[in-house]
């Protein structure tokens, strides 16, 4: 791929049912965060796109084929799709690097992922087993899952490639046909993924990507009567949104929502490693990362020792141009969110916050020439508040940690839990047994001990109360996409006795 940022000269095509053409909607831009410069150029999709892409993909759905697979006829198809991604990693992971931001290093491992989550999900197609259940009379009973049909991904900016994967793949594996709505502003690797997933083999019809607002676009899709789920991953008040839609046509959704995940670093920790991990949970991807630990609670007599080692590592991260091996935090997504960023550290020294180290916009003497344009802010840790305060427990999405000492578990645990949001927690401990005690303690969807942010395919993800419903990966991730039926098969030697036969 050229080094040049504009992905392509002209308007980028967009996929309604397998056909490739001008969405029908308004022309807009993605923009590279670092340097504020165009991507790409593209028609959003309209009304009627949404209409004809479902309508194709239902009928799709009933004539391709794909549904009455066997299950390791769609698993080739999907360990196809994995190779492609891997045989083009470098130029998906640079479209990333352009299309949100991230570093080259992160967007490298987000192709890598999205390639393991089809390899997972075609093996896991493979494996999957109905079940004979005990039958309670004369008949044979069994448990079977059906593909639901045409269902929906709408996924967020932050890693696109990732969420994209974790819908598309399950979804494909189960038999269904997918419009997928990705972030307005990040359209790029939805669209190449529906690419290889065409060139890989799976039939016409089943895939439509429908880059556009979510408002319209993707309430046109949530609200269509031959949509039969939604998998969405966003922010939680869009989620209660498309679930209140969902309740009024008896949808299933799934919801993968926000995070304010607390990291408790305990006095017997090992603080190289619970440094480092905190710096990765909370600074890796600039903060705008779901389960980002972002509420740090330390033992009271390790806390200046451990802030201070903190605020050196915070202060020696590389903060800059995403597209350098070296460069371990990119920009923030936009300039409006870098606004949000900078409102919520506003509001946390409003609150009683001291400001122990980044509290700023990236000065222009660390920023060389069209990056002097980007969307950076400083990695920024917050002293003095008390976890009741609207910043320790509202979600930020950027690169900002609120630090606290602790006195005693019980307080640990009651303010660790004290939040609305319960996606994930990390916990810095030698003391095995310990450790384990606090972690089933916590309300979380994934807890980490002495790591942070490490996530496999199969294990199955996700939030707890306002953070989600639901769960993707593992192999019963596939499920979500079917519906499950009882089957009843007769052995009797005589008729039913109710009816008066004679
Ligand atoms: P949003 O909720 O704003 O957007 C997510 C997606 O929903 C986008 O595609 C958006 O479209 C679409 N959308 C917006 N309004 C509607 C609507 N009325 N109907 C249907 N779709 C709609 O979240 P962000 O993009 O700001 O993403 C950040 C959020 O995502 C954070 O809260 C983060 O924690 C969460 N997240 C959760 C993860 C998890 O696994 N738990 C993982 C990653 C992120 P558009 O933006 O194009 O208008």
């Amino acid at each position: 791929m050229k080094s040049t940022t504009l992905i392509s000269e002209k308007l980028l095509p967009i996929c309604i049912a397998g056909e490739w053409r001008l969405g029908g909607g308004e022309v807009y831009e993605s923009i590279y965060p670092a340097t504020g410069e165009v991507v790409a150029r593209l028609c959003a999709a309209s009304l009627a796109d949404v209409e004809e892409a479902i309508q194709r993909a239902h009928k799709a759905f009933l004539t391709s084929g794909w549904a009455k697979k066997l299950p390791h006829e769609r698993a080739t198809v999907l360990f196809r799709i994995a190779q492609l991604i891997r045989e083009n990693a470098e130029e998906l992971a640079q479209k990333q690097r352009l299309d949100n931001g991230k570093s080259i290093k992160e967007t490298r491992a987000l192709v890598a992922s999205a390639a393991g989550t089809f390899q997972f999900f075609g093996a896991a197609c493979e494996t999957l087993e109905d079940s004979i259940t005990p039958s309670r009379g004369d008949y044979v009973t069994m448990s079977v899952h059906e593909p639901m049909g045409v269902v929906a991904a709408i996924t967020p900016w932050n890693s696109p490639i990732v969420s994209d994967a974790q819908k598309m793949a399950p979804a494909l594996a189960a038999g269904c046909a997918i419009v997928l709505k990705p972030a307005e502003i990040t359209p790029v690797l939805a669209l190449e993924l529906a690419r290889i997933c065409q060139a890989a083999g799976v039939p016409k019809g089943l895939i439509s990507v429908l880059p556009g607002k979510g408002s319209v676009i993707g309430d046109a899709i949530t609200k269509h009567p031959l949509v039969k789920r939604v998998s969405f991953t966003g922010g939680t008040s869009t989620g209660k949104h498309i679930a209140r839609i969902a309740a009024e046509k008896m949808m299933p959704v799934s919801m993968e929502l926000g995070g304010k995940s607390p990291t408790m670093v305990l006095e017997d920790a090992d603080l190289d490693h619970a440094v480092a991990g905190v710096l990765y949970g909370i600074f890796s991807s600039s903060g705008q990362s779901c389960i980002a630990g972002s509420r740090l609670f330390v033992a009271e007599p390790i806390y200046d020792e451990f802030l201070s080692r903190l605020t050196a590592g915070a202060r020696a991260l590389r903060v800059g141009d995403p597209s350098q091996d070296t460069t371990q935090m990119g920009p923030l997504i936009s300039s409006s969110h870098r606004n949000s960023v900078e409102r919520y550290v506003e509001l946390g020294v409003s609150e009683g916050a001291s400001i122990r180290t980044g509290g700023s916009r990236l000065g222009n003497d660390r920023l060389l020439g069209k990056l002097s344009n980007g969307y950076f802010y400083e990695p920024t840790i917050l002293e003095g508040l008390s976890n009741k305060a609207r910043t320790a427990q509202e979600e930020i999405f950027g690169p900002v940690l609120v630090a606290m000492p602790f006195k005693d578990e019980a307080t640990l645990i009651e303010e660790a839990n004290d939040s609305v949001y319960a996606l994930a927690a990390g916990i810095w401990s030698r003391d095995f047994k310990r450790a384990w005690k606090l972690g089933r303690a916590v309300q979380a969807g994934t807890v980490w001990i002495n790591t942070y942010k490490q996530l496999s395919s199969s294990t199955p993800f996700g939030g707890w109360r306002d953070s989600g419903l639901g769960r993707e990966k593992g192999r019963a991730g596939i499920f979500q996409y079917m519906e499950q039926k009882g089957m009843y098969w007769g052995t009797n030697e005589m008729p039913l006795p109710w009816a008066n036969l004679s």
